[in-house]
């Protein structure tokens, strides 16, 4: 399963080599002109049979939330901060892989014996526990600026699967499935990017360098579809789970193209492709974010699969939603023309 290797691989923003590197073994007999950038963006085009004139930009980030090593306490205790957005109330008690050596670690929390609920939990009194005693073992296991990643392994859970890094290695599989498939009626330009957790990075120079008539995003999104609060009368739930992929009307980086979306929801509803609209109040941005405002602008869209519990070590995702993500897009590029995008 292509997706529990991707999920496993560690790639925590500026360090996806290995992600890659997997990436690369899949899609290498199927691409042409493959070049990694000076970021590190995995850029490569699937050729079509030339029926359709545009060029077309299909993303997917590689990189994933994670840790940073910053510093060293004289207990041996590691000092860290975040990359990419994590609350610091799901850190403690979490195990976590340091470093490219992989040294196992614990966030340290106090036991519930001596811990008392009127505590915050802030990143910056947090430490990471890699079982040395001083300073100086510390120092020689870990070098401070390494990455430290969730210690979690892909499993499946029923109609749905459990693991870090769904977000967005599921949207990396799907379109290297894309890939593997029919040639589409125009060269698909391929960017597998780094750096989108800590703001949108690599999409930005990969766009300038595909130069795209459009671009399609495929993304988790984040689903909350959990019992309500009572508290919160204005929990929303973003996404449903299983309900089908999620395309994007608007977030904070972006309002979607409204032609791609009613092409997008149009070729669901010929197809048969059940699929839900993200809910356009709440915060979040994809690559589709830098994308679109390259160059003199580029219609852009999303299309992701619902998670629950993204950014975590455990994130939610159903399988039928996730082929449904790659069912979308194939029927969606096999019908893309111009005409979708002339101006009424
Ligand atoms: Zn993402």
């Amino acid at each position: 399963m292509i997706l529990r290797e991707l999920c496993d691989a560690i790639g925590v923003s500026s360090g996806e080599d290995a992600v890659r590197d997997l990436i690369y073994t899949h899609i290498r007999d199927y691409v042409e002109d493959v070049r990694v950038d000076a970021l590190g963006n995995l850029l490569a085009v699937r050729r079509g049979t030339g029926a359709v004139d545009l060029r077309v930009m299909a993303a997917a980030h590689m990189d994933e939330v994670g840790l940073i090593v910053v510093g060293y306490d004289s207990d041996g205790l590691l000092r860290f901060r975040a990359v990419g957005g994590i609350d610091a109330r799901i850190l403690p008690g979490m195990r976590v892989l340091v470093g490219p050596e992989r040294i196992p670690g614990v966030v340290a929390w106090a036991p519930i014996h001596v811990n008392s609920s009127e505590d915050t939990v802030s990143i910056e009194r947090l430490r990471i526990d890699i079982g040395v005693s001083s300073r100086d073992a510390a120092q020689n296991a870990v070098e401070r600026g390494e990455l430290i990643a969730f210690d979690s392994r892909l499993i499946e859970l029923g109609p749905t699967v459990r693991g870090k890094a769904l977000d967005d290695r599921a949207g990396c599989a799907s379109l290297i499935t894309l890939i593997q498939g029919e040639p589409f009626p125009f060269d698909l330009h391929v960017a597998f990017t780094v750096q989108e957790e800590v703001g949108l990075r690599g999409a930005q120079v990969a766009a300038q360098a595909i130069k795209p008539d459009v671009a399609f995003v495929l993304e988790t999104t984040a689903c909350h579809d959990l019992p309500e609060d009572p508290d919160e009368p204005d929990q929303t739930t973003i996404t449903r789970l299983g309900g089908g992929p999620a395309i994007t009307v608007a977030d904070r980086s972006m309002v979607s193209d409204p032609r791609l979306v009613r092409f997008l929801a149009q070729t669901c509803e010929r197809e048969g492709i059940p699929f839900q609209f993200r809910s356009p109040q709440h915060a979040g941005g994809t690559d589709a974010g830098a994308i679109h405002l390259t160059r003199s602008g580029v219609p852009s869209a999303v299309v992701a699969n619902p998670c629950r519990y993204l950014h975590g070590p455990a994130s939610v995702m159903n399988l039928s939603d996730f082929e449904n993500q790659s069912r979308l897009l194939r029927a969606a590029w096999m019908a893309l023309t111009p005409a979708v995008l002339e101006r009424d």
